[in-house]
């Protein structure tokens, strides 16, 4: 059951209803929400709900109707994010666990880890017992192997993870990986899962040959009633009267689990299909569906393996898929999970920011109310649960908070792909030359119709928004003619006006993260024309912030000669070091008419010379010229 607490319930009272609980024997789990702090209660013997209701301090009780308790989502509505070391599973994070089926040797696994590492996984995978169908197939190298995964894990900075077959193995192996796996085959050895959960490590469960979502979920249930916090339920196919593939992959069951449950699902498409060139296609499947991450089998010589080669992707078909992850990522609004770069310590400049920033509490600056677009790219960004939005009335507000130092960084919109560039950001870029762009990031933008929680479509008479909002949603809004569209500054701003006005004939055109901070509910998601809506932007810091390693982007601005071919002779300079420009964008400079500053995004090659070769050429052709940041996406 779920036992709502009253706010402000005291410790004393809190103390009672514990008490009370355990004395009929029941396990309680406290969840402290952002609307109401719950404790869930699950125990073997009847009692009566009126009972506890009566208890001072408590609210309400609600039963949990689910055979499985502590993994449904009436346990817990937010979903689970699992931390393994650095590394994050659930949330609006995509993360790819690879590596090879069996640890063969300390070379293969060194070999394969460190591969899998540079493509963009975030953990290491291998098995050291192998539960083989004939006894004649290679079993598995043992403690021997998982001595391999652990030191491969720690070469490349990644948590490992590997096959737990029999629970005499578990004390040994903790000291070895840093998540269990519960294969496929043991998904209902019971006596398994009390014991790995009553370790309380994280645990991927796979399911099982032939188990149905309900039969997979009681095992996950076996595993969180002995300890276990952490679980990663794992799709990874069943058995059907199918034969082409090895199993059928149930991409069905990532929603259904969803919905069901508040643990990640992740998808391990390898084992689902057998088939190595089936593996991507069902990677991005399973990934539309809404898994959170994959799990997938890595080889360096496939043909060479000891297990499951045909499966196992050969290292360049695993960095195209992880490229091709990375571009479906924003369509659905996630973030592909990413390790920090080695060497990188806060000291010597990242990567890209993010990988640092993860570990401290942030403060960035954005232009308008909680909930705006700006504020989730923040988050979706420094992928920190820690950092914290500023929010400031005006663009350049942003700027002199991050002049101020009163905040770490900023992030303004620089450019949509509907709308074209925002031309103001531009401006004070020129204009506030001790800030400078450290990083950029480019989100989904989906607009949704709010209004208040008992509104219902056919109450709304008008609709407030930022003006790009109430454009960018036309076609829908001519389907309701008689509705009044009212322009508003901000789009989460028209949210916080509805909210406080509380008028259910009001509605307004923003993102779902508005509808949360102030409590609304969203009559209808995605009502945007062109679903192809993004919008990138930059992230400002100030200029003696420590430059970005291995930068691969630059933003220039520079004016030039008013006279024939001058802005002709300036790019000249990128063409002849084979630099690919990727924007160039021209504004009045402000006082002086009908003159103008260019502004150029460039790729920055591995070799960086060639950048900085041009760079110094184009100081000498411009009138004037500034890097307005070098940075990495
Ligand atoms: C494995 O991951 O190598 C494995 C044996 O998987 P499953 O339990 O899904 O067959
Ligand atoms: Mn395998």
């Amino acid at each position: 059951m779920i036992i709502v607490l009253k706010h402000g319930i005291k410790e004393s009272e809190k103390r009672e209803v514990y008490n009370f609980l355990a004395s009929k024997g029941y396990r309680i789990r406290e969840i402290a929400g952002e609307e109401e702090t719950v404790l869930g209660a699950v125990g073997i013997v009847q009692i009566d709900m009126r009972e506890v209701e009566l208890l001072p301090g408590v609210e309400r009780v609600i039963p949990i109707t689910k055979p499985y308790k502590l993994a449904s989502r009436e346990f817990k509505k937010e979903d689970t994010v699992i931390s393994v070391g650095n590394v994050k599973i659930g949330g609006l994070r995509i993360s790819v666990i690879a590596g090879p089926c069996a640890v063969e040797s300390r070379e293969q696994i060194l070999e394969t880890a460190h591969i899998v590492r540079e493509s963009g996984a975030v953990m290491l995978r291998g098995g050291a017992y192998k539960p083989r169908t004939s006894p004649y197939s290679f079993q598995g190298l043992g403690e021997r192997g998982l001595q391999y995964m652990k030191e491969a894990g720690e070469s490349e900075g990644m948590p490992t993870v590997s096959e737990i077959v029999s629970p005499e193995h578990a004390e040994m192996m903790q000291q070895y990986i840093d998540v269990f796996q519960i294969g496929a085959r043991n998904m209902q050895n019971y006596e398994l899962l009390k014991k790995v959960g009553s370790l309380c490590k994280p645990v991927i469960l796979k399911r099982g040959l032939a188990a149905t979502i309900e039969d997979w979920l009681m095992a996950a249930e076996y595993l969180l009633a002995h300890g276990a916090d952490n679980v990663i339920l794992c799709e990874r196919g069943i058995r059907t009267f199918e034969t082409y593939t090895r199993n059928t992959l149930d991409i069905s069951a990532i929603p259904v689990v969803k919905k069901l449950s508040h643990l990640p699902i992740i998808v391990d498409p390898s084992h689902g299909t057998g088939i190595r060139e089936k593996v991507p296609p069902m990677s991005l499947a399973a990934i539309s569906a809404g898994a959170d991450g994959l799990l997938l089998e890595v080889h360096p010589d496939p043909e060479g393996a000891l297990s499951d080669g045909p499966q196992s992707l050969y290292p360049d078909q695993f960095e195209k898929l992880m490229r091709d992850i990375e571009a479906l990522s924003p369509v659905l609004g996630k973030e592909i999970a990413r390790l920090p770069e080695k060497e990188s310590t806060p000291a010597d400049y990242p990567y890209s920011l993010r990988d640092v920033e993860k570990t401290r509490s942030i403060e960035v600056a954005f232009q308008g109310e909680s909930g705006a677009y700006s504020e989730m790219a923040l988050h979706r960004h420094f992928q920190n649960g820690d950092a914290r939005g500023l929010p400031c009335s005006r663009f350049e507000d942003v700027f002199l908070e991050v002049l101020k130092g009163t905040v770490d960084y900023g992030i303004i919109p620089i450019e949509n792909s509907l709308a074209g560039s925002i031309h103001e950001n531009y401006d004070l870029l020129l204009q506030y030359p001790d800030i400078k762009i450290v990083g950029e990031h480019q989100i989904r933008i989906v607009h949704n119709l709010i209004a208040k929680p008992d509104a219902e479509m056919k109450d709304i008479r008008k609709v407030y928004s930022h003006p790009q909002g109430l454009a960018q949603c036309a076609k829908f809004l001519d389907s309701h003619p008689e509705w009044k569209r009212i322009p508003f500054y901000d789009t989460a701003g028209s949210v916080a006006f509805i909210a406080k006005e509380g008028d259910k004939h009001c509605a307004a055109i923003a993102s779902i993260e508005a509808a949360r901070v102030y409590k609304m509910k969203v009559l209808k998601e995605g009502i945007e024309t062109n679903p192809r809506n993004y919008t990138r932007f930059f992230i400002l810091a100030r200029e003696e912030h420590p430059a970005v390693k291995n930068p691969n982007k630059a933003s220039l601005v520079f004016s030039v000669a008013d006279k024939p071919g001058s802005l002709f002779l300036f790019l000249k300079l990128l063409a002849e070091k084979n630099l690919n420009m990727k924007k160039l964008e021209s504004r009045p400079i402000p006082g002086t008419p009908w003159q103008y500053m260019f502004y150029v995004d460039v790729e920055i090659p591995e070799n960086r010379d060639l950048f900085f070769q041009a760079v110094e050429n184009m100081k000498k052709e411009a009138g004037t010229f500034r890097i307005l940041g070098m940075y990495r996406v």
